[in-house]
């Protein structure tokens, strides 16, 4: 087990200074573009698969680094660039880790590479849970999945909402039920690959922030997926459903499944996305009080000015240490038994929203144009306390956790 150290050692200093050169030469310089195209920025993607930054080669190292600083270090230099485009290079990975979750070996080695393509021919992944009336609420789910033994098919039926790279993914992972009974423990993921008959993208959303990522609904009509498509296999999924229904007799342990095992993973990784926004917005305001002068002096001079960027700068550093003891725990097999990693999305994300309006308010009427960035970069950080569990979820995980009461 890798002991826990907030020093990067001499290869991640390494990653992350080519990750930020990336995101300074190549994402900043493009945000403000595609902000208002508000379309997936492909040459961007491109661009950064050239390199070797929009791979499953790059994801894996980051993900199995053993200190767990690798992704964290890594989202926060991606979205630190722009958090629009920075979900558009990343986003295929919340899909990647539901098959790395729940797949077999198999399937890890056929899907994975198809959720990714090549810098020639890029392509993006989806991961499709949330639905119209199935939110934070994900046992509510309807979209089913049924078994054709004749043919060895699942015939998923529903509509998914949300879905980041929703329809235009070449790989949907979607998550359905197999057992009403069950509730959320009766919840299963399937490969739908671009193309099969039944599977199309619904409406596209015009959204308040991170624009250049594309959000959309996705529905399942009567999709038909070969029995290889469940990930795990029938063998697994069956064996759960029974432990899951003795249980349910027994009256009703509680049992992980599909979905959550994925947010779990990715809730670290998204509070340091939301580092990385705040920490761009930190710095253009430092920036900022340092040259902006009236009353005839920098109003960095200012206590009150100069307090707020303290308060800012000390909710960064205590955000990113949550996250960075988070991503250890998860790497090095921890137990969350106060929920640290839902801790750690929610303080991070809560600070994203504050500190870039802390750093609208410095700039100022500059700060409330989009001349300057922090006005995109405080819209951006609304959506890191809503999705992967909103922060009212996030404080209902933890406080059920601490009170020893069974999580749904
Ligand atoms: C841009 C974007 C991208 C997304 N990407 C994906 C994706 O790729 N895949 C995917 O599956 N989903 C995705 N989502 C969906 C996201 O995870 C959901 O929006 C989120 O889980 C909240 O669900 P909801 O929108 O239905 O809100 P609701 O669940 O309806 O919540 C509404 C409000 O009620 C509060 N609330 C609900 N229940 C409780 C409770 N028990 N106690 C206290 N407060 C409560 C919530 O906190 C929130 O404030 C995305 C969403 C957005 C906006």
């Amino acid at each position: 087990m890798a002991e826990f150290t907030m020093e990067l050692n001499d290869e991640q200093k390494e990653v992350r200074d080519w990750l930020h050169g990336f995101a300074a030469d190549v994402i900043r310089p493009a945000a403000a573009e595609w902000d208002e195209r508000e379309e997936t920025p492909w040459p961007v993607i491109q661009e950064a698969a050239k390199v070797g930054i929009y791979s499953l080669d790059f994801y894996a190292q980051q993900y199995f680094d053993p200190t767990g600083l690798g992704i964290p270090m890594a989202m926060e230099e991606l979205f630190w660039g722009d958090a629009g485009i920075a979900l558009s290079i990343v986003g295929t990975g919340l899909a990647a880790v539901g098959v790395l979750a729940n797949g077999t070996e198999e399937q890890i080695g056929t899907w994975i590479p198809q959720m990714y393509g090549d810098a020639n021919d890029v392509k993006v992944a989806a991961f499709c849970s949330s639905e119209p009336d199935a939110g934070s609420d994900v046992a509510s789910m309807r979209t089913r999945a049924v078994y054709d033994e004749a043919k060895d098919e699942w015939v998923i039926n529903g509509t998914k909402t949300w879905a980041t790279n929703g329809g235009i993914a070449n790989v949907h992972v979607v998550v359905a039920v197999v057992d009403p009974e069950l509730g959320s423990k009766g919840h299963a993921s399937f490969i739908v690959p671009a193309g099969t008959p039944g599977l199309a993208q619904g409406q596209k959303f015009k959204k308040h922030g991170i624009r250049a990522s594309h959000t959309a609904e996705v529905v399942l009509d009567n999709v038909r997926v070969p029995g290889s498509c469940l990930l795990g296999g029938k063998e697994k999924l069956d064996e759960r459903l029974a432990r899951a229904r003795e249980r349910a007799k027994q009256g009703g342990e509680r049992v992980k499944n599909a979905a959550m095992a994925t947010f779990e993973a990715s809730r670290p990784a998204v509070g340091a996305m939301a580092v990385g926004t705040a920490r761009a917005a930190y710095e253009v305001a430092l920036d900022y009080a340092k040259t902006r002068e009236q009353f005839g002096r920098p109003i960095i001079d200012n206590q009150g000015v100069a307090f707020q960027l303290a308060d800012m700068r000390t909710s960064i550093d205590a955000a990113r240490l949550l996250v960075w003891r988070a991503s250890w725990m998860a790497v090095n097999g921890k137990p969350f038994t106060a929920a640290e990693g839902s801790m750690s999305k929610l303080f991070a994300s809560e600070t994203a929203k504050q500190v870039t309006g802390q750093a609208i308010q410095i700039l100022g009427g500059n700060g409330y144009t989009r001349e300057y960035p922090v006005e995109r970069m405080h819209r951006d950080a609304a959506i890191y306390t809503i999705f992967e569990g909103t922060s009212e979820i996030q404080r209902l995980v933890i406080a059920r956790t601490l009170a020893g009461t069974p999580i749904r």
